[in-house]
């Protein structure tokens, strides 16, 4: 029992995603703030129990003002892995870290950095690194064409989002009754690493026995994600390791390699850069502009008109975003929320609100402001500011659709055969779990 649960959030010695240092604590309460007026966690359980509520998202850990709370760092797990020399080291890295990892060495918040950031994880020993853009391009074709499927045969509406562990386990958790509701698309990390373990695996002739698949996320709740049973293939856990923007820059100044001076590299080929739909995965509202890019195509066999590669009712630094966009014959209602707290009011409204799709994300602004990102004290700008990092790049790159990216199209032909085929399910899809019987209060 934590006997000082009243001012502050406590926290289970098996959290996979944050842990306290006691002597640190100065009882300041803001992780309890946070939780409870942010995240929608804190209060909404009764705590007499070692069986403590956690949705993972790790946002106490970034108010923390003295780092007691902070991520389990996993480094050594990782150097492990990099010391193994039967070990194929893979990192694949999540959108949101290229806008904020140059934070850590003194850059400003949202400088594009992913060449450096591609240099340092071949530096400190990486075999491959890839995008995680391919991974959002893939749960792009299997999400928006769900809600093509859900449409047309009258299935369970709203679709929400998938591609947030937190809020996943938030509806879990809090909203069981909406898990019907819930996209069964696997994360795009998740995704990615299946592909990388079967397909890859298979075309590369590496035994996926041998592959150390490790996420470099902006989130630690990822850290918890790929604990989850259903997402074990044949080979056990299909992401091996979750390491933060800050663990992997901790990492980079200990192997004393100069991020500022570093030569850039590009990805690897295998899995270069997607789609700008895929690079606006990481801010809030990018998940929904990039289905919906992809479902007007494949609905109308049409490129998306340009309000729709720039959808500015979706985008913006405000915590509940609505729009509407026609398609299939029909008006569909899209709102976008950050902070599960805020979700909870659209969740007790959901009916009258009509909503078609909804995207939620627990981290302020989306992946941007995640509970493993630079904290920020003194910069409450920088969140936004990586946003635009993301936007912006999305504004400059040629291919902006998911359904555009060559190698999603190779993937498709020579492996899953379309969306939703029973092979992409198998690989793609993933179930949930009622976690209602945690709540006691
Ligand atoms: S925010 Fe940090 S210092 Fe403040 S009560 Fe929570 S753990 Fe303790
Ligand atoms: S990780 Fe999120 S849900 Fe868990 S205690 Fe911290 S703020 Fe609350
Ligand atoms: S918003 Fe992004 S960083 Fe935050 S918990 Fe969800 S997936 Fe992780």
């Amino acid at each position: 029992m934590d006997k000082f649960a009243e001012i502050r959030v406590p926290i289970a010695n098996d959290n996979p995603s944050i842990r306290r240092k006691e002597s640190k604590c100065v009882k300041c309460g803001k992780c309890k703030d946070v939780c409870a007026k942010k995240i929608g966690v804190a209060g909404y359980w009764k705590y007499d129990s070692e069986d403590i509520v956690c949705i993972n998202c790790g946002q106490c850990a970034n108010v923390c003002p003295v780092d007691s709370i902070t991520e389990r760092d996993d480094t050594d797990i990782l150097m492990q892995a990099i010391n193994d020399k039967d070990k194929k080291v893979i990192f694949i890295t999540s959108p949101a870290v290229r806008v904020s990892l140059g934070e850590m060495f003194g850059l400003p918040a949202g400088e594009f950095v992913a060449g450096k950031m591609v240099a340092c994880l071949k530096k400190l020993g990486a075999d491959y690194v890839f995008d995680v853009t391919f991974g959002a391009d893939l749960t792009i074709m299997e999400e928006a064409s769900e809600i093509i499927d859900r449409i047309t045969n009258n299935k369970t509406l709203p679709q929400f989002t998938s591609c947030c562990p937190a809020w996943v386990k938030f509806v879990e958790t809090f909203y069981p009754q909406y898990i019907p509701n819930l996209s069964s698309c696997k994360s795009p990390i998740s995704m990615q690493a299946s592909i990388i373990k079967s397909y890859f695996a298979m075309k590369e002739n590496i035994d996926p026995k041998n592959i150390f698949l490790v996420a470099i996320t902006p989130c630690v709740a990822k850290k918890f994600e790929i604990k989850r049973p259903e997402l074990a293939d044949m080979y056990g856990k299909n992401t091996d390791l979750v390491v933060t923007v800050r663990e992997v820059s901790r990492l980079i100044k200990k192997q004393k390699i100069n991020f500022k001076t570093i030569k850039e590299s590009n990805f690897d080929s295998a899995f270069p850069t997607g789609s700008g739909a895929g690079v606006i995965f990481g801010a809030s509202g990018g998940v929904m502009e990039a289905a919906i890019r992809t479902a007007y195509y494949l609905t109308t066999h049409e490129n998306p008109p340009a309000d729709l590669l720039n959808f500015k009712k979706l985008r913006g630094y405000t915590d509940v975003k609505t729009a509407e966009v026609i398609l299939l014959n029909r008006k569909l209602k899209l709102c976008v929320v950050f902070g599960t707290a805020r979700a909870r009011e659209i969740l007790s409204r959901l009916k009258a609100r009509k909503i078609d799709m909804l995207e939620v994300m627990a981290c302020p602004n989306g992946c941007v402001g995640g509970g493993g990102q630079p904290k920020q004290f003194n910069n409450d700008d920088a969140v936004i500011k990586r946003a635009q990092g993301l936007f912006k790049q999305d504004e400059i790159m040629k291919i902006k659709s998911s359904y555009e990216n060559s190698v999603i199209k190779a993937v498709y032909d020579e492996f899953l055969i379309s969306p939703l085929s029973d092979k992409a399910k198998k690989y793609l899809h993933t179930t949930y779990i009622n976690r209602k019987t945690k709540i006691i209060k």
